[in-house]
């Protein structure tokens, strides 16, 4: 069934993005992705500059939990550090993934073009996840492969491949991969909003479930520092 693969956000696809990530977004300007199946986002694309004036330099954004959660377990398993190291050693790889930083680059600049937010020349040659050097985060790599396509980003691509037991781009489990009821996350619950955008949300959410455990271990007088461990 053909579904509306619209790149314009809806005010239902911001509830799904801020129920996804049981946060509310914020300056998203563009549906990177979505389900081919029902139409469900998948990719955030975010303003390279913030309402706030904060430039942004990670513009594609996964949201969708099974695919987060699939290359999260990619991560734990150590791939960046492989991936990292066949750069080094593939200069065929090496060239084809400094051409998907500088892809990377020319697609943000065209949606600060096209959604109105202007030059951001304060990022320029910046782009995310390592990239053109490094491989520090496979969501970015996974988001910008989902968002621009195959063949753009050999790492994203391989990516998207190696979570296939999991996810694929054309199966669609959306219905049970987040609570399509509960509430939309309304405020800003989070100090470090401006950071979680370069993180990966599924591995800060356990970090703060288990800084919220040690600290519940501890004795409990230091609330103050509890409240500050908490991501
Ligand atoms: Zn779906």
């Amino acid at each position: 069934m053909a579904t509306d693969q619209s790149r314009t956000p809806t005010d239902e696809d911001l509830d799904t993005l801020s129920r996804q990530l049981g946060r509310p977004v914020r300056d998203v300007v563009e549906i990177g992705a979505r389900c081919r199946q029902c139409g469900s986002p998948l990719v955030a694309t975010t303003a390279p500059r913030l309402s706030n004036g904060i430039p942004f330099p990670t513009t594609f954004y996964l949201t969708h939990p099974s695919v987060t959660a699939a290359v999260s377990r990619l991560e734990a398993a150590g791939v960046m550090a492989e991936m990292t190291e066949r750069l080094s050693e593939d200069s065929a790889l090496a060239a084809a993934y400094r051409q998907a930083h500088e892809s990377y680059l020319a697609e943000r600049n065209a949606i600060a073009e096209r959604t109105g937010v202007g030059a951001v020349p304060e990022i320029d040659g910046v782009s995310a996840g390592g990239m053109p050097e490094r491989v520090k985060c496979l969501h970015v790599l996974a988001g910008q492969a989902l968002a621009m396509g195959p063949g753009v980003n050999p790492l994203g691509d391989e990516t998207l491949e190696r979570i296939a037991e999991w996810w694929t781009p054309e199966t669609c489990d959306c219905a049970g991969a987040w609570d399509h009821s509960a509430p939309v996350p309304e405020r800003d619950r989070s100090r470090h909003t401006k950071t979680q955008g370069f993180g990966d949300e599924a591995v800060e959410a356990k970090r703060a479930e288990r800084a919220r455990r040690a600290q519940a271990a501890k004795n409990e007088d230091s609330t103050a520092e509890g409240e500050d461990a908490r991501a």
